[in-house]
């Protein structure tokens, strides 16, 4: 059960590249794409270790192609920034993320935290604060219940600036988390002085855990940082029990991983967050 999903994606990247760059219009195959609902985002959730409830969901773009099927994010993006659509794109899915998890809340269902990435250059983008500021007047969410994701490839930034646009999203309410932490260049010095609230640490360290003398220490250096930072730490990526145990053990707070759950449909995700409510 635990290769479901590894094999989503009909074609390898390499391919779907290829084809893709053939298409002379790239750009309004993506446009058509935001119209014609061909892009969806599915979500994954994160459980607390402690509780083993479902505390938020991170949101995963995905694109059904008419005609290559379902392509992977780390294809879109790239793609996304080359043609400049990175903007709107990343709008929608803000938007699109926001406006489910205010939907969940009015069903009844108890509120949860809702993680969207933001890539390097939409948050480069002058208008990035005030963008997040109009979606969260837009879909009525309250912004305690947005959380989105940077890495350390913000770093492309001025320290003074990252700082700055860091505080500006502060001051709306809602939490900042550092992705893939761990993979690029970190310094801690720099992330001492980051507003963030959340490290999530990189599935490359969790998938050393129980067999790499190196990565096993590094997630527990990791998580050992961010406690003493004050900050809360995600393992993603956790797919076996022995991850599990050892992330216990090291008292990391919250886990993604295939091992609890998968990227899920907005149906299929309502109906486990029904279940575990009075609703
Ligand atoms: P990420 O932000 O590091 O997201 C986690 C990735 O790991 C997701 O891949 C998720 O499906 C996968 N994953 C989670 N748990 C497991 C596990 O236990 N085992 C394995 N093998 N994989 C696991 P996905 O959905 O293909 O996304 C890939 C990347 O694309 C993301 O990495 C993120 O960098 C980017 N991405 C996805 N959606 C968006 C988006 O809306 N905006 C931007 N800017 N980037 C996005
Ligand atoms: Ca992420
Ligand atoms: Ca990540
Ligand atoms: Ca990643």
């Amino acid at each position: 059960a635990k290769d479901n999903g590894r094999n989503q994606y009909l074609l390898c990247t390499d391919e779907i590249k290829s084809e893709i760059n053939k298409e002379k219009e790239l750009i309004n195959s993506l446009y058509r794409a935001m119209e014609n609902d061909e892009i969806f985002l599915v979500y994954q959730p994160q459980v607390s270790l402690h509780t083993e409830k479902i505390t938020g969901v991170e949101s995963l773009l995905r694109w059904n192609h008419p005609k290559l099927g379902l392509i992977s994010p780390s294809v879109i993006i790239p793609l996304a920034e080359q043609t400049g659509l990175i903007n709107p794109i990343g709008e929608w899915v803000l938007e699109s993320a926001c406006a489910q998890n205010k939907a969940w809340q009015d069903m009844g269902i108890p509120p949860i935290q809702m993680a969207v990435n933001i890539s390097a250059s939409q948050f480069k983008n002058p208008q990035f604060i005030d963008q997040v500021e109009v979606i969260l007047k837009k879909t009525g969410l309250n912004p305690e219940f947005l959380e989105i994701e940077i890495t350390e490839n913000i770093a492309i930034l001025e320290l003074n600036e990252i700082i700055g646009k860091l505080n500006g999203l502060k001051a709306l309410g809602i939490s900042i988390a550092i992705d893939d932490f761990g993979t690029e260049y970190s310094s801690l010095g720099r992330l001492k002085m980051l507003p963030i609230h959340r490290l999530k640490m990189d599935k490359q360290f969790v998938d050393g855990i129980g067999h790499n003398h190196k990565d096993q220490a590094i997630a527990n250096a990791i998580i050992q940082l961010g406690k003493s930072l004050g900050l809360s730490v995600v393992a993603e990526g956790v797919e076996y029990e022995d991850q599990i145990a050892f992330l216990k053990t090291s008292e990391c707070d919250l886990i993604q991983g295939y091992f609890y759950y998968k990227p899920l449909g907005v149906t299929e995700l309502e109906k486990i967050l029904i279940s575990g409510c009075d609703l």
